[in-house]
């Protein structure tokens, strides 16, 4: 196989209105018709979602569950969120879960632990596997684990 510099793609465009349709209306269908398109293919294919500005987002659907991912999928901007979350109408779960999106698109983001709203760009280094923190929760969880750190060690 020849070397090229760029890796290129293909996809599906599905409008925002069917997604959200499909999301509200019939979501065992949907994450049937991904699951399928999933097992045509043998490398684990990555889904997409792309907003009217060009934002690319990587999502997981596994099963009424959906996490979304920044483009690189280092930023986890919605956790295993269920459809419909607890107490809330599908409606608007859906409506939340574009709400984030939009937010993320912004340059806002929500901390993982106090759900303060924060610009991206000022915390985009507090960031570890389950998510982005504000700079006093980051704070938090450092010295959380040095106290952890203190109490294991024998000194
Ligand atoms: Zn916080």
């Amino acid at each position: 196989m020849p070397e090229y510099p760029y890796l290129y793609n293909i996809g599906i465009i599905l409008s925002q209105r069917e997604l959200e349709k499909q999301l509200i209306d019939n979501l065992p269908e949907l994450d049937l018709k991904l699951t399928n398109i999933k097992k045509l293919y043998p490398n684990n294919p990555t889904l997409y979602l792309k907003s009217s500005l060009g934002d690319m987002f990587t999502f997981l659907l596994n099963k009424n569950k959906i996490t979304i991912w920044n483009y690189t999928g280092g930023i986890q901007i919605i956790n295993n969120l269920k459809i419909p979350h607890n107490g809330w109408s599908v409606e608007f779960t859906v409506k939340y879960l574009f709400e984030q999106l939009d937010n993320f698109t912004n340059d806002f983001v929500m901390c993982k632990k106090c759900n303060k709203i924060v610009h991206y760009s000022e915390v985009k280094n507090n960031v570890d596997i389950e998510g982005i923190y504000c700079d006093k929760c980051w704070l938090d969880k450092g010295s959380n684990k040095k106290k952890e750190y203190r109490k294991n060690s024998c000194d």
